[in-house]
């Protein structure tokens, strides 16, 4: 059976039938906001579009329904990360959910497709690429599909900023499956993209639900700062009000370590997750942020997909992000029980190129894939010992950190010309590269688009009307008040005042309360200055050995007969040379 219609699962069940599943699949007493209505739309087999922010509970929208509904319902979603802890959080519920991924091992993945097949799952979680591997769609069209959902939809569209390729065959995919229903889930989406990802998705008369995407309790603020020591001094008086937990979000790595280390040399231990951790080291983190009440992470945007703690009281921008929707996005995961939370975008204009590069990166031309496409024919019978950085140096001048060949790679890998990653055992090249399958102007108009949206931040940015205002009008939301809580609106700090009244300093919370750790500044019997390089023993038995300042003679000193305590707010001078 392929691409022919599945009949489709419709449900009926009546109010109280609804609500009892609520209360004993889910644990909630009552439906939010208008959660029961699109359950209903979904129930009815209809094409159903949720787009409500992040935290309003759409997941609900399709889980309830599987329970009530034959046969299978397939998630499709971005991370692996955020697929387990969704199907665990369900299985601890007793709901037969499970997910398909590369984390697995082959056993466990046959395993969990044998369940899928004899009906035993009705929720299975998988990624878009998982779905393009052929023998795997081969072995679900053996089961019924009652409903195709994609999660985070909006990395169908390629005017999303998420978008990611093997989104966009998502349509394609749902019919080979025998094009069941689709539910659709995003937090963001412009008119533009709500209407191409329903195109993408080949949605017919879909039910739409949508909500502003405007947050009470937020203050919404941008301060226009150049260059680094200006931020850092905004930081820091902001942190001596603000209540932790909360994110700092750097567009560049080496920006992000630079501030860690600078907040580290006045005493502010803060938790860090980019790119360039492990996949090991970055589940740590979020433990660790997830878990804690006093902790601030510094973050690229690989951080937050996903991220339900409800006490986050900061959002702060060192860098500009590339969108207004990434913006919504990321200050959206702030202040989610209600108690209030503080969003500021740090507007320095030199940032604008960090995101111009990145535009550059994700858009390369036909010519580029074309040049990397003869790399990859001449080295064909070598291309698991040829590295990306190889291919970059070769059809590149100036290659460093350029992430064009990146971005034509994983196309190559999503076209089938590619059997996998440069540099690993059997990646081979599957057929050649004909640059007649890519348009003359491939790109072009994306590139446009992605500017237009920078641009969008800086008209944001600029703007002398009410922060919500300007956001809420930008994805289509007309009629809208003054907010009230903004710094167009009102004064920041008479609204701190009011809102964040029992803020706990982040002073208090993460460093006073603490002994040195290693790497932390600390002050010597109130003499000598130095750097923790390890911290040998626990309690009244602690034995620091630390580089002095500007010496960097190493010593060791014994906390029963010396006193070690952080140094906060002052700078070690001068600054030894070993950092
Ligand atoms: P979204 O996908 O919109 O970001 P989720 O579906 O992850 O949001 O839900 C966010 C949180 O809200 C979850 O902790 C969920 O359990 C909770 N939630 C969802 N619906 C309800 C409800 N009707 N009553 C109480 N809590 C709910
Ligand atoms: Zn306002």
């Amino acid at each position: 059976m392929s691409e022919g219609e599945h009949a489709i699962q419709r449900a009926d069940p009546s109010e109280a039938e609804l609500r009892s599943s609520l209360r004993a699949h889910f644990g909630h007493e009552a439906f939010r906001g208008r959660q029961e209505e699109a359950i209903r739309a979904v129930l009815a087999g209809r094409d159903v579009l949720v787009l409500w922010p992040t935290g309003e509970g759409k997941s609900l929208c399709y889980q309830l329904p599987a329970l009530h509904l034959k046969g299978l319902t397939l998630v499709v979603s971005p991370l692996i990360a955020l697929m387990k802890d969704q199907v665990d959080a369900l299985v601890a519920r007793g709901i037969p959910a499970t997910f398909i991924n590369s984390s697995l091992s082959r056993e466990e993945r046959e395993q969990r497709l044998a369940r899928v097949l004899a009906g035993n799952v009705k929720l299975l979680y998988v990624t878009p690429e998982r779905l393009r591997q052929e023998a795997f769609r081969q072995s679900l069209q053996r089961v019924a599909i009652a409903r195709f959902v994609v999660d985070e939809a909006h990395c169908v569209s390629q005017w999303g900023h998420d978008f990611r390729p093997d989104y966009a065959d998502l349509g394609k995919r749902r019919r080979e499956l025998g094009s069941p229903p689709l539910v659709a889930l995003t937090a963001t989406a412009t008119p533009e993209v709500r209407a191409d990802l329903l195109r993408v998705l080949e949605a017919e008369s879909t039910a739409v639900f949508a909500t502003s995407i405007a947050r009470a309790g937020h203050f919404l603020a941008v301060s226009e700062l150049e260059g680094f020591e200006a931020k850092k001094a905004r930081l820091l008086s902001l942190l001596e009000s603000w209540t932790p937990p909360g994110i700092v979000y750097c567009a560049l790595i080496q920006e992000l370590l630079r501030l860690e280390e600078e907040l580290a040399r006045v005493g502010i231990r803060c938790l860090v997750y980019h790119g360039d951790l492990s996949a090991e080291e970055r589940r740590a983190m979020q433990e660790r942020f997830l878990a804690s009440r006093d902790l601030v992470v510094l973050a690229t945007n690989a951080f937050g997909m996903g991220i339900d703690k409800p006490d986050i009281r900061f959002v702060v921008h060192w860098q500009l992000p590339g969108t207004l929707e990434a913006y919504v996005q990321e200050t959206g995961r702030a202040g989610r029980d209600g108690q209030g939370a503080w969003c500021e975008l740090f507007f320095d204009p030199e940032d604008l190129a960090i995101q111009q590069g990145f535009i550059a990166w994700a858009n390369p031309t036909r010519e580029l894939a074309e040049l990397v496409g003869h790399v990859l024919e001449r080295e064909a019978a070598q291309l698991h010992e040829l590295s990306e950085e190889e291919v970059r140096e070769e059809v590149l001048k100036k290659s460093r950190g350029d992430g064009r060949v990146a971005t034509i790679l994983k196309l190559f890998e999503v076209q089938g010309i590619l059997s996998g990653p440069l540099g690993q055992a059997g990646t081979t090249l599957l057929r050649p590269f004909d640059a007649q399958e890519l348009p003359a102007d491939w790109n072009d108009a994306k590139r446009r688009s992605s500017l237009e949206k920078l641009l969008a931040l800086v008209q944001y940015a600029r703007d002398e009307e009410c922060r919500q205002v300007h956001l809420r009008s930008y994805f289509g939301e007309e009629g809208c008040e003054p907010c009230g809580a903004c710094d167009r609106c009102v004064d920041p700090a008479a609204w701190r005042a009011e809102h964040l009244h029992d803020a706990r300093p982040l002073a208090a919370a993460t460093n006073l309360s603490r002994f040195p750790a290693r790497g932390d500044w600390v002050r010597i019997d109130d003499r000598l200055v130095g750097r923790v390089l390890r911290v040998h023993g626990k309690g009244k038995q602690t034995r620091y050995e630390i580089e002095l300042s500007p010496s960097l003679e190493v010593r060791t000193y014994d906390v029963r007969r010396h006193r070690v305590r952080h140094l906060r707010g002052e700078e070690p001078s001068p600054g030894p040379s070993s950092l």
